[in-house]
């Protein structure tokens, strides 16, 4: 038994509701059961959701950029380097009483690209866990209005952000479908860590995906990720049992129902549970490991 699946959780923690920015500016609007969509997002928390054109089977409708708090405001995961995403996002900041600063959830292209030429107009600091930046993120810190959370599994500098109410999860949950996790050091395990240690925190209610529509139901959204990293570790367990040990056997058995373009990355997740359980000395001898010596996660 998993760490985590030993903890269990308690069904009945209260929604936050101490947690509402006091000075939006529509608050006339926040009501009892806010309407669940972006604008009452907007209203009753200030973040402005702005949605990329890039969208892709790993990017689903697009990445979310998200705009948070005003004067000034600051900026989650500037996005893919596309025209008509940035004039929304520079209309966005100028309307919010200009840039404070930005913070990347991970620096993969989707969600940094644009990071250069938005600073090259609005010079303001820059948080990340790698690459170049102004502040080197840490778990815990806290970097404007948000507070990072160390979220590795994605990728291994992968952040979530909590602030207004919000978490920003970045690629570490999405509004619809699961994750790719790549295979790094302690991938898994702190993957698990993560979504468990956010799902005990109580100072957000709603979550702010990388890709997909806003989940409002938080809680159970990260239980309902927990519950399915820990069945697909267990039926890969079952799979290893009965002798399996290919990567196409093992990927027949554990993800039957991922389509051919979603291969690539249901390989890697593969690779990152295999790496999981042989940390923890559960691993059979002569299972087929997949490889990604070149792989820069
Ligand atoms: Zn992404």
């Amino acid at each position: 038994m998993s760490g985590v699946q030993a903890l269990g959780f308690s069904a009945n923690v209260a929604p936050v509701n101490g947690s509402i920015p006091p000075d939006s500016e529509l608050g006339e609007s926040r009501t009892e059961g806010a309407a669940r969509t972006d604008a009452g997002l907007l209203a009753d928390y200030d973040i402005l959701r702005l949605r990329a054109s890039n969208p892709s089977p790993l990017t689903l409708t697009g990445t979310n950029t998200w705009v948070v708090g005003r004067r000034p405001t600051w900026v989650v995961d500037p996005g893919p380097l596309i025209d008509e995403h940035m004039r929304r996002l520079l209309a966005a900041i100028e309307a919010r009483g200009g840039l404070g600063g930005v913070v990347l959830t991970h620096d993969h292209s989707d969600h940094s690209e644009a990071v250069e030429t938005l600073l090259e107009v609005h010079p303001a600091p820059l948080a990340a866990a790698r690459g170049r930046a102004d502040i080197t993120l840490a778990d815990g810190m806290h970097v404007g209005p948000f507070q990072a959370f160390f979220t590795p599994g994605h990728a291994p500098d992968h952040y979530a952000f909590i602030a207004n109410g919000a978490c920003f999860t970045g690629d570490a949950v999405l509004g619809d479908g699961s994750v790719l996790i790549t295979p790094h050091q302690g991938a898994m395990s702190g993957y698990l860590l993560a979504l468990t240690g956010l799902r005990l925190r109580e100072d957000f209610n709603v979550l702010c995906p990388g890709h997909g529509e806003i989940v409002w139901q938080a809680r159970e959204k990260l239980e309902e990720y927990i519950a399915h990293r820990i069945d697909r570790e267990n039926r890969l367990i079952l799979a290893l049992n009965e002798g399996l040990r290919t990567i196409q056997d093992l990927l027949a058995a554990v993800w039957p129902e991922v389509p051919e373009e979603l291969r690539p990355a249901a390989t890697a997740t593969l690779a990152a549970h295999l790496d999981k359980l042989e940390d923890e000395q559960i691993l059979p001898r002569g299972v087929q490991r997949p490889s990604f010596e070149n792989e820069q996660w």
